[in-house]
């Protein structure tokens, strides 16, 4: 079964209509790793388009905040403004539908789905020493996860964790353990503005990390209109 990783896509509307077009036929099944709405300006478009189409989604961070969880005390002022603003404007099934979201790390076939770490969703995993911390957490052999909007790989054995580029196709080796990062589809932060998502074969045990161009200044327009932090708008063009 060939699985559509997507994570981190944040109200971004333009950015997941790029990655879905993008990855047309490559897939049988979608699975989401939590962040649907906050710092975007179109939740109710991005959570009606996962609600429908993807059938295993954990929760994130930003998904309780704009729901009404306590977490948001924990934003910064950026992102607590943006939650704040998702809030009201969410339709009653879709703020339902989040509420309802399961905490990761969930489990598809023999691997899992996680949004922060195994150990605690809303832990970042963004070093070699976090992921190696990890490996007596791990549910499976492959887990991926999200919030770090990094795209990339940690790969571990006992006593050791070690950083795999995304540049190239991810081949699960035996006897080692992974912490597989899709990348954000709708706020990267690593230098590169492209919406990022994963592919993974899990019978063939490979995963392919792929970039894809989208319309950032129809985002950005939709973030001024809306009235949200023009960092928000401005961020996306710098990927980060
Ligand atoms: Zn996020």
């Amino acid at each position: 079964m060939r699985f559509l990783i997507l994570s981190d896509i944040h109200a971004n509307r333009h950015a997941l209509e790029a990655v879905v077009a993008d990855a047309g036929v490559r897939y049988d099944r979608i699975v989401c790793l939590g962040d649907i709405v906050g710092y975007g300006a179109e939740p109710n478009a991005t959570s009606d388009w996962v609600r429908t189409n993807v059938p295993v989604v954990v929760r994130g961070n930003h998904d309780r905040a704009c729901t009404g969880d306590a977490v948001i005390e924990e934003f910064s002022d950026n992102a607590y403004q943006a939650a704040q603003w998702t809030l009201p404007l969410l339709t009653e099934e879709n703020c339902r539908w989040l509420t309802g979201l399961p905490r990761g790390p969930v489990p598809v076939e023999d691997f899992f789905l996680c949004h922060g770490s195994p150990a605690d969703e809303d832990e970042y995993v963004t070093s070699t020493y976090e992921a190696a911390f990890q490996y007596r957490y791990l549910p499976a052999e492959v887990c991926f996860f999200g919030h770090t909007h990094l795209q990339g790989t940690f790969a571990m054995r006992p006593g050791k964790a070690w950083y795999l580029d995304p540049s190239s196709v991810l081949a699960v080796e035996p006897d080692t353990a992974y912490l597989i990062n899709p990348g954000s589809v709708g706020q990267p932060r690593d230098h590169d503005p492209r919406a990022a998502y994963a592919v993974y074969d899990s019978d063939a045990r490979i995963a392919e990390f792929r970039r894809v161009k989208y319309d950032i200044a129809g985002a950005q327009k939709a973030i001024r209109e809306a009235g949200l932090p023009e960092y928000l708008a401005s961020r996306l063009a710098q990927g980060r």
